[in-house]
């Protein structure tokens, strides 16, 4: 053990530790190494009477070997016999070194672990965990040391086949420990209740006593709370260092004030804004008034009105001789995008073009070059807007519809078009709400617009749980609904992992249903199908030139068909809850009831039933969320694409409100400029902040 103070710990580890350890450790330095902290501790201490044992039981014994043999037949073996007091026990290896031969002498004291099995006659342990507690012959010196690395818990790490547990503990022996510099002082420690670091490492790196066992593996012991408090600092002291950079970078300053062509836009329209899209709106104009790039979420349920607020902010950027760029996901939002906004915009001459992969060439560069020379003031496209060809005269505005469905690094590359030394303000939109709680945590960063307010005139949809078995009186429904002139959606499942089976399924729901309704018109839409195909099976559907539309999941967030008045939802349980309620939220827009058919088969699992419960209760997309982040926890709900942030490895911050706090106020105590806060930042992570990397 080095008592060196000043242990280089940011220093990158020896490349046969970090090679071999590489795709498991978040760190290539020694304290990356330190913070790679036990699964689970187990007692090898706690020993069982050798004439207690059963079948099944897992066990740390202690017994001498009374005799040895190696085998060949049936198979190559080592069977090693030892006793304590009158019982016998076999131990055997079908792998083992010659050395495990010699070591294992008549009268060798070993610790023993492992399962006990029914062997021919006794009790067996096939491949021990053994330690050789007394070397009989050689020494009594081995005894104490031995004993006493026995009575400590071992530590068992994250690992992967390869990388035996043995050698997580030997790295870990390496750790220079008592020399990892606390990045809080002493009287922060005491002030805020917590355990100073290198004692948390020590304990957590198997110097613990057994007696520990339950907390450490509940992982409510001191020490593991002095590193998830520490985990949780250094995100909330990223997050502030995030927003100070962020302050520094340059965007248009597009003030207040002007808005004739604002006005202009709104007169044209039928309807008033909303309350929520005003203040939404108002939000927006006051980040884009500031000098560095906006950082703002838009977020609200399908047909609340999000377009209309990404058209004004378009017009905002337009009104100050800029340009603005909006992405969509796939080329059936964009179009859609396209096809309801160049209307609107052509009426206050504001000129706008589409860019998507599979425009013409010759079209595609007249596209490219009014974005440089300036002539087109918005563009609606898909990835093809962040492709390199792509330059723009003065970008000062990027709207990015469906967020999550983007990578930080594309949003970065098109953000960066904006003219030398400026980013472009970015407003990025979702119809899947973050709950509030986990956009405190990971997004301190990013403003939020709710547009938590309907159009007036919606009438809500009403959902209904149907098992599989009342299909009949389901087809009766839907007849009904055709008659009367709707429209009808009925959406099959398509997980990536059964792709096969599902078409085949979504298939043969297809020729099922044109069985049943031989009357009617029925399309059907999948994502095998060749674009041209969907596009005009789309187009019949928007036409009302087809009655039900069979589809798999490619019908996207926002397609908008307002005749359509029923939508049901096939295998309903195999949907999360975000999906389930995008998917009802594509019936509902005209002026008819709507309802939503959930249709369900049994046995259902406890989570299944959960979301299908919350479906059926409400169809607000921000209660909504909260529930999903109950039934799924915030890991499955946050990728670190969305975040931009590195994803918690020990805290929960949900359901450890209170480590949260502490760390909150602790990060408001430390300056995250002060070398104390960036060491402690890049011990917990290594990465850029995003909009700079
Ligand atoms: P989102 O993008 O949030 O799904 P849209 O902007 O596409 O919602 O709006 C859905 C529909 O509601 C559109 O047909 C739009 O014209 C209409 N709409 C938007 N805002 C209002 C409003 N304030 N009053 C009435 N209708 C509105
Ligand atoms: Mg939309």
């Amino acid at each position: 053990m080095s008592s060196n103070p000043s242990f280089p710990e940011l220093e990158p580890l020896p490349s046969s530790i970090s090679e071999q350890a590489g795709g498991l450790l978040h760190a290539s330095h020694w304290m990356g190494l330190a913070l790679h902290l036990p699964l689970r501790f187990e007692d090898h201490a706690t020993l069982t009477a050798m004439d207690s044992l059963t079948v099944g039981q897992k066990v740390n014994l202690n017994a001498t070997v009374m005799a040895k043999e190696v085998q060949y037949q049936p198979r190559k073996q080592l069977k090693v016999w030892v006793q304590d007091g009158d019982t016998e026990l076999l131990l055997r290896w079908l792998h083992f070194y010659p050395g495990l031969i010699q070591k294992l002498e008549e009268g060798t004291q070993l610790l023993i672990s492992g399962q006990i099995r029914q062997s021919y006659g006794c009790l067996e342990i096939v491949h021990p965990q053994i330690k050789i507690s007394r070397l009989g012959q050689i020494g009594e010196s081995s005894v104490s040391s031995a004993n006493q690395a026995v009575q400590k818990l071992e530590p068992v790490y994250p690992s992967t086949g390869q990388l035996k547990q043995a050698q997580w503990r030997a790295w870990m022996k390496k750790l220079p420990r008592a020399c990892f510099e606390d990045t809080l002082t002493e009287q922060q420690c005491k002030a805020h209740g917590l355990m100073p670091l290198n004692e948390a490492l020590n304990t957590l790196h198997g110097e613990a006593e057994p007696h520990l066992l339950f907390d450490l593996n509940q992982r409510t012991h001191p020490a593991w709370t002095r590193l998830k408090v520490d985990e949780l600092l250094a995100q909330q002291l990223l997050l502030q260092v995030y927003r100070t950079q962020r302050t520094q970078e340059k965007a248009e300053t597009l003030p207040i004030g002007k808005s004739n062509l604002i006005n202009a836009f709104l007169r044209q329209l039928p309807f008033r804004l909303t309350g929520a899209q005003q203040r939404a709106l108002l939000e927006i104009q006051q980040d884009l008034a500031k000098p560095y790039p906006m950082q703002r979420l838009l977020q609200g349920d399908v047909g609340s009105g999000k377009t209309l607020v990404a058209a004004l902010a378009c017009l905002t950027a337009v009104e100050h001789g800029k340009q603005a760029a909006i992405l969509a996901p796939t080329e059936v939002l964009a179009e859609q995008h396209y096809f309801k906004l160049k209307p609107l915009l052509d009426k206050v001459n504001v000129h706008s073009a589409k860019l998507l992969g599979n425009l013409k060439k010759s079209e595609k560069n007249r596209v490219l070059a009014s974005l440089a020379d300036g002539s087109c003031q918005v563009v609606i496209g898909t990835h093809a807007l962040v492709q390199e060809a792509v330059a723009f005269n003065r970008l000062a505005l990027v709207i990015v519809d469906e967020q999550h469905r983007f990578g930080v690094a594309q949003r970065l590359e098109l953000i960066r078009k904006a003219p030398p030394g400026y980013l472009a303000h970015q407003l990025m939109m979702s119809a899947t709400p973050i709950p509030r709680t986990l956009a405190q945590t990971y997004l301190s960063d990013l403003s939020v617009s709710n547009l938590d307010e309907k159009p007036p005139g919606r009438k809500p949809i009403i959902t209904k749980l149907l098992s599989q078995g009342k299909r009949d009186q389901l087809i009766q429904a839907i007849e009904l609904e055709i008659n009367q002139g709707r429209q009808v959606y009925w959406v099959c499942p398509l997980i990536e992992e059964s792709e096969k089976l599902d078409l085949q399924a979504a298939q043969a729901t297809y020729e099922g249903l044109l069985e049943a309704l031989p009357k009617h018109r029925i399309g059907l839409l999948h994502g095998k199908q060749d674009s041209k195909e969907k596009q005009s099976t789309m187009q019949a559907f928007s036409a009302g030139g087809i009655d039900l539309l069979v589809s798999t999941t490619v019908i996207e967030v926002g397609v908008d068909v307002g005749n359509a008045s029923l939508m049901v939802i096939d295998q309903a349980e195999r949907f999360g809850l975000a999906q389930l309620h995008q998917l009802r939220g594509r019936v509902g827009r005209g002026e008819n009831q709507s309802v939503c058919v959930l249709l369900y088969g049994n046995p259902l699992s406890a989570t299944a039933k959960a979301r299908l419960k919350a479906m059926h209760e409400s169809d607000d997309g921000f209660f909504l969320a909260e529930k999903d982040l109950e039934i799924r926890g915030p890991g499955e709900l946050l990728g670190k694409r969305q975040s931009g942030m590195p994803m918690l490895r020990y805290a929960d911050p949900m359901t450890e409100r209170t480590l949260l706090q502490k760390a909150r106020t602790i990060a408001t105590e430390m300056n995250p400029d002060s070398a104390q806060a960036q060491r402690h930042i890049r011990r917990w992570t290594e990465e850029t902040p995003w909009w700079l990397s």
